[in-house]
């Protein structure tokens, strides 16, 4: 323990590790699993009030949006909590046309949007030509536009063909940082070490680089979690994506139980108050098991939403977990619908590209 908390009773105890965090953003791992191990109302509210103002000081009220275009439904791999995992054959596949993703684009961009995010299953190697060609396209037609890719694991060579294509950010959750963790999420095929060496080239070749885990996956430990904890303090993403793991039924996984909403939230304020300057996402995952979830999330810190820009007819298809939210204020036809949601906590849409490096922001 350290020597400033001999003293104090639990709850100042846990208040004072807060107050350490903010200002050191550094815990040893003993009280950071304190801090997880600790539901007491009073301490998780002044968990969450403090990783809120830290994030009011940085970004002000405004809340980044990103235009998310689900790409593909088509993977390789057999990840074994994943809706659309290769294995599952009551997907129908789809993976859009250059003209349908660009026409997403220009839709996204009308309506305000300055970040596009590619997200989709990790497609043959023979596409990714095509894929070097698409971005080019986006790079092109939105010079002032940040475009963020998340479609897995692919050689360096590739990720660096994307990058001098106009690609500037890449999202790729770790998952776990456990490696026996890890192997019973993913098929043997698939390894920890691949996945870290891909995201130590992302940064090698100058991405802006998300990370991240899925919050109660099953057979997650807190330890799990504290180890997960420690690889993103040493990695320092500029991104950190964390949602609850919700289960698919087609899935292997199907029947473990929903994560936590709340241990969701209390890992954004760990992470707000470790990286004040990072953007974290309130995921739609967490907004599809809370019915409140965007708004929990960004009351414990959380600064970017991601609305859907697909075309709504494949929408459907792109079920990573059931009960995926896609309409209303989750789709960017709804983006009213969002304005007036934030507006009830005093928020408001930040248009801007709002890249990690204009941080700290003046809003
Ligand atoms: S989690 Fe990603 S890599 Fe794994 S099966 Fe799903 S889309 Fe593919």
């Amino acid at each position: 323990m350290p020597y400033k908390l001999l003293f104090c009773n639990f709850a100042d105890c846990m208040k004072k590790l807060v107050d350490i965090l903010r200002t050191e953003h550094h815990l040893d791992n003993n009280a950071y699993k304190a801090l997880l191990e600790n539901d007491d109302p009073k301490f998780v509210t002044y968990l969450h009030e403090q990783a809120h103002e830290v994030t009011n000081k940085m970004f002000g009220k405004g809340i980044f949006v990103r235009g998310l275009i689900e790409l593909t439904n088509v993977c390789s791999n057999d990840c074994y909590y994943c809706g659309i995992r290769k294995s599952n054959s009551n997907v129908e596949r789809y993976v859009l046309t250059s003209e349908q993703v660009l026409h997403s684009c220009q839709q996204g961009y009308e309506l305000g949007f300055r970040t596009f995010v590619l997200q989709g299953g990790e497609l043959p190697q023979e596409k990714a030509s095509w894929l070097i060609n698409l971005v080019s396209e986006i790079r092109q037609r939105w010079t002032d536009c940040a475009i963020t890719l998340s479609l897995g694991e692919w050689p360096r060579e590739v990720y660096k063909a994307l990058r001098q294509a106009g690609a500037d950010r890449y999202l790729l959750r770790h998952e776990s940082h456990n490696a026996e963790h890890y192997s019973k999420l993913h098929p043997a095929e698939m390894s920890l070490s691949n996945r870290l060496q891909c995201l130590t080239w992302l940064k090698e070749l100058d991405y802006q680089v998300g990370t991240g885990i899925m919050v109660g996956s099953p057979w997650q430990s807190l330890d799990n979690i504290v180890e997960d904890i420690e690889f993103i303090e040493h990695f320092e993403p500029e991104m950190i994506g964390l949602g609850p793991f919700v289960p698919q039924h087609d899935t292997p996984l199907g029947n473990y139980p929903t994560g936590s909403a709340e241990l969701t939230c209390k890992l954004y304020s760990i992470f707000r108050l470790m990286f004040p300057n990072a953007l974290i996402p309130t995921t739609t995952a967490l907004n599809s098991i809370s019915p409140n979830g965007r708004i929990l999330g960004i009351m414990a810190g959380a600064n970017v939403v991601m609305p859907n820009l697909s075309p709504t007819e494949y929408r459907a298809n792109y079920a990573l977990y059931d009960g995926k939210a896609s309409t209303n204020a989750e789709a960017a036809e709804g983006i009213k619908q969002l304005e007036t949601q934030l507006a009830t906590i005093g928020y408001h849409i930040n248009w801007t590209r709002g890249d990690y490096s204009q941080c700290k922001i003046n809003d």
